[in-house]
């Protein structure tokens, strides 16, 4: 394993030690995870390991099960909000070292730490269709699997003809589209686990000038309406068909209420885009919770509607759960 980051003042627990001594791929010490997220917010992990196979991925999740070690699974951490205390246990960032992709007529095979908008601009490459909408999502396909993100109302699970996976127990399988049940912004994955190391997509041929349009588009939409300069985790709510009939979209029912701009310590909700919670400099996890907090009794009290987070909160102790669960424990 290649070491970094190791500090005689906060020594490793054994168990730690004993995973830090074998070939597991990089792993870095007391690793600040501000640095792992696009909010840049959170403490350190004791361990973050970058795996550079499969195997790799199996065996961590086997020794952290038998040590009862608690496991965390990142990749970009664009939809993450990690706590000020960082996590007491492994981060696994599937990453760069597992992010090949390989083209063969219609159907794509890609690695799970492959970067989202690459996948994108290959498939218009090779007059694929079908993946426009995932131009400017800036994450993983395997956080896009296991999130079925997507924009403009679709959902990566669409071209998904098979997913395989490292399960929790650290066994290695293949999972049918059927077997993931993919619905908006869900997959059977979440909660289990599991780990995506690959997936093979199937796309319809299409106009390389019509998807390339289609790109750009979406691009300049989200330069127009997104804030760039300012650490984000893209939505914070979810917005579904549902809610879109009963109630309007969350960043526009946000911003009815007057709430744009408004601030807690460094968080902020974007004046650009109410659907968005920026940090505009030296943000904690406790202000973004007391803002999202803040967000849903507002809307509580004006509308009656309950906002659910698309966004994700990874406590210490590596549980993930919808943001707004936590902030609700706040209070
Ligand atoms: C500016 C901006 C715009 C965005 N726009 C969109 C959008 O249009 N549509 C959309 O859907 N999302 C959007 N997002 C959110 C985010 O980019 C997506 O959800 C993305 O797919 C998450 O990928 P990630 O690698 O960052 O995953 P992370 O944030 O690291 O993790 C997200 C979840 O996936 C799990 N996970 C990650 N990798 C793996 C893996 N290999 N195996 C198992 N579990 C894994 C994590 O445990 C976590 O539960 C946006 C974010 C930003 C910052």
């Amino acid at each position: 394993m290649t070491s970094q980051n190791l500090s005689s003042e906060h020594p490793l627990p054994p168990a730690f030690q004993e995973l830090a001594a074998q070939p597991l791929g990089k792993f870095f010490c007391h690793e600040p995870l501000a640095r792992h997220n696009s909010w840049k917010i959170g403490g350190p992990a004791d361990l973050l390991i970058e795996p550079e196979t499969p195997q790799q991925i199996a065996d961590v999740l086997q020794i952290a099960r038998l040590r009862g070690i608690p496991l965390v699974v990142i990749g970009q951490g664009t939809n993450l909000l990690f706590d000020d205390a960082g996590v007491r246990g492994i981060v696994l960032k599937v990453g760069a070292q597992l992010g090949k992709i390989e083209i063969a007529g219609q159907r794509i095979l890609a690695e799970g730490g492959a970067w989202v908008p690459q996948l994108a601009r290959l498939a218009m490459r090779a007059g694929l269709a079908g993946l426009e909408h995932c131009i400017g999502i800036p994450g993983t396909v395997g956080g896009l699997v296991i999130m079925n993100g997507g924009s403009q109302r679709r959902g990566i699970g669409e071209n998904i003809l098979r997913v395989w996976i490292v399960g929790a127990e650290g066994e290695q399988r293949m999972l049918s589209q059927a077997e993931c049940d993919f619905s908006y912004r869900h997959s059977a994955l979440q909660g289990t686990g599991a780990v995506v190391v690959k997936v093979e997509l199937e796309c319809p041929y299409g106009d390389i000038r019509e998807i390339r349009r289609e790109m750009v588009c979406d691009l300049r939409n989200r330069r127009h309406k997104f804030p760039r300069k300012q650490p984000n985790c893209g939505s914070v709510f979810l917005s579904t068909t549902e809610m879109h009939a009963s109630v309007g979209p969350p960043g526009k029912i946000i911003e009815a209420a007057g709430l744009k701009g408004t601030r807690i310590g460094g968080a902020e909700i974007s004046r650009q885009h109410a659907n968005f919670i920026v940090n505009s400099g030296g943000a904690t996890s406790a202000d973004v919770l007391a803002l999202i907090r803040q967000i849903r009794r507002t809307i509580r009290d004006r509308i009656g509607f309950e906002l659910c987070c698309e966004v994700r909160y990874v406590s210490p102790l590596g549980q993930i759960m919808p943001a707004h669960l936590q902030a609700d424990r706040l209070a």
